[in-house]
């Protein structure tokens, strides 16, 4: 496989080896310490990336600190202006970025190059948000007084990803964060480091060409229990903002909250379409498909129960099998290849664990819950697409595996639908398929969903940028992206000035002598 990756072929030896920290330098070559990167294809060493050491990280927050005196200062539409030139770069690099997606994580291609587009949208959202920073002012109860608010740069942040987004999800924070006027220190997963160096490399082009100091965009690399706690544990960094599994989400809350830091949490889900009776059925099958089976299972809003009205529970599974039997596994690289691998022998694991879990407790395989090891997938982590008929007393459906696992549970009424449907401890996304306007706004309504997201007649997967991203309960309650999600990276000032000649206090108290209302 031809990689042709400016920044790589620039930088990287015939290995593919590089350092994992960037403070405005690189770290030493060839650290004792490293990374593998391994492709999800066939199981290959792709890369070798060192890991941070204590000294580098110290030195990285340092830079970090460094560089926001001066970031906070530049006029937010001037860090709109770089952001754009960086829009301008992904563009040119989305191909290699969209392989080497593909590569290191083992998402279809158009979904590799979809996830650059997406680094490539949020960058020209910040643009235009730079100039959008608003504050409020509001009418003060005592005259000749202004009451206001507004927004400063917060300070270093801290993103820590997960593999399944390797590129979009450290864009959606870095660009609005960019534009607020923070600085940024990123701690990738350590299945996909390659990723995270080429967008470093791109990013840092870019900050160079400006003249910028060193220290505004930062890498470490390592695993989330030595270099990710240490960054959580760091009172220099204000804000971790961090996306992976609920476990990790917990750990990474209690750490912050130890120091009184702030969180965004973005965490797992357990995603669930409601199908009635009404279903436009051509409509619903693209977008279970989609949403089930895209990146093999592997995204934080994949369908994962699929909650149909009774009424057309036959119709609708049988024409379902017959999809879910036409997909093609395999190489992610390959036009026709539908669903490429998970991305480790532990997912497939997982995946072979909850499929007998499901048996065990009276489900029923419909199609799939095989692990393919013959041939060409021989080397690679490649599983069978799978439908489960279930029931709501199966423990393991309240349960996120991240595995293209469907489970397929009946219902009567759009109560019992909605009930079923939020009885699980996660709240990402959700949706369901109606023309029928009554259960859709129920559906939207205070009694219906309780997911961050809610949708009607789509799957509950590739939300756009635009909106805020991010959900309820167990996911963990943050907000990223578009909308007004770029509050969370900013410091809210209350405001008051007393243009006139009295002292007025709030509230009409009267303190002494000089004081009136
Ligand atoms: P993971 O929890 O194993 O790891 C995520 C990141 O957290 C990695 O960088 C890891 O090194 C780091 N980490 C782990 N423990 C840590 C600790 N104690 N301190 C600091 N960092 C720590 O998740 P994963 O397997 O990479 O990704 C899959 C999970 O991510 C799924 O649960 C999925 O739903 C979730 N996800 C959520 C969203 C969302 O926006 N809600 C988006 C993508 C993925």
């Amino acid at each position: 496989m031809e990689l042709r990756l400016k920044p790589f072929e620039e930088s990287f030896g015939k290995e593919f080896t590089h350092p994992g920290t960037f403070n405005g330098q690189w770290g030493v070559e060839g650290a004792p310490d490293f990374v593998e990167s391994i492709s999800p294809i066939d199981g290959a060493v792709i890369g070798r990336v060192s890991l941070t050491t204590e000294v580098e990280f110290e030195e990285t927050v340092r830079k970090a600190r460094k560089a926001f005196l001066t970031w906070r200062k530049v006029p937010a539409p001037k860090r709109g202006e770089i952001v754009r030139q960086m829009a301008l770069r992904f563009r040119e690099y989305k191909e290699e970025l969209g392989k080497l997606i593909t590569l290191e994580m083992g998402k279809i291609l158009p979904e590799g190059e979809g996830e650059v587009q997406e680094l490539i949208d949020i960058a020209d959202f910040a643009v235009g948000l730079s100039r959008q920073l608003y504050g409020m002012t509001t009418h003060s109860e005592r005259p000749h007084h202004r009451l206001y608010e507004q927004w400063h740069p917060l300070g270093p942040i801290g993103v820590i990803t997960a593999f399944n987004f390797p590129v979009a999800v450290f864009g959606w924070n870095a660009m609005i964060a960019l534009v607020c006027g923070d600085t940024l220190i990123w701690k990738p997963s350590s299945k996909t480091p390659l990723c995270a160096v080429a967008v470093i490399r791109v990013m840092d082009e870019v900050l160079r060409e400006n003249g910028m100091p060193e220290g505004i965009v930062n890498l470490i690399v390592g695993s989330g229990a030595t270099i990710g706690r240490r960054l959580v544990e760091e009172p220099r960094v204000p804000l971790i903002s961090a996306t992976g599994s609920v476990p990790m989400g917990k750990r990474v809350a209690q750490a912050v909250a130890a120091r009184l830091g702030r969180t965004i949490l973005e965490l797992g889900g357990n995603n669930g379409v409601i199908l009635m009776e009404d279903t436009d059925m051509e409509l619903a099958l693209q977008a279970v498909l989609f949403g089930a089976v895209g990146t093999a299972g592997q995204r934080c809003t994949t369908i994962r129960r699929l909650l149909v009205h009774e009424a057309i529970l036959d119709t609708f599974t049988e024409r379902l099998v017959g999809a879910y039997q036409a997909i093609q596994v395999g190489n992610p690289f390959e036009s026709r290849t539908l669903m490429g691998p998970l991305i480790d022998a532990e997912a497939v694991r997982r995946f072979e664990a909850a499929v007998a879990r499901a048996e065990r407790e009276g489900g029923k395989v419909l199609t799939g819950g095989k692990v393919l090891k013959e041939g060409d997938y021989a080397r690679g982590f490649y599983v069978q697409p799978t439908l489960v008929m279930a029931h709501p007393d199966m423990p393991v459906i309240e349960q996120e595996t991240f595995a293209p696992i469907l489970y397929i549970l009946p219902f009567k009424t759009v109560e019992e639908a909605i009930a079923l449907h939020n009885a699980v401890p996660q709240g990402l996304s959700s949706a369901m398929f109606t023309r029928n306007l009554i259960h859709a706004e129920t559906f939207l309504g205070p009694e219906g969903s309780d997911c961050g997201i809610a949708n009607i007649n789509i799957g509950t997967s590739g939300a756009e940028i635009g909106g805020a991203f991010g959900g309820e309960k167990e996911t963990g309650g943050g907000r990223e992206a578009g909308s007004d999600a770029w509050k969370a990276y900013m410091r809210r000032q209350t405001c008051t000035i007393n243009w006139g000649q009295d002292m007025p206090l709030a509230q009409g108290i009267r303190f002494g002598s000089g004081c009136t209302t």
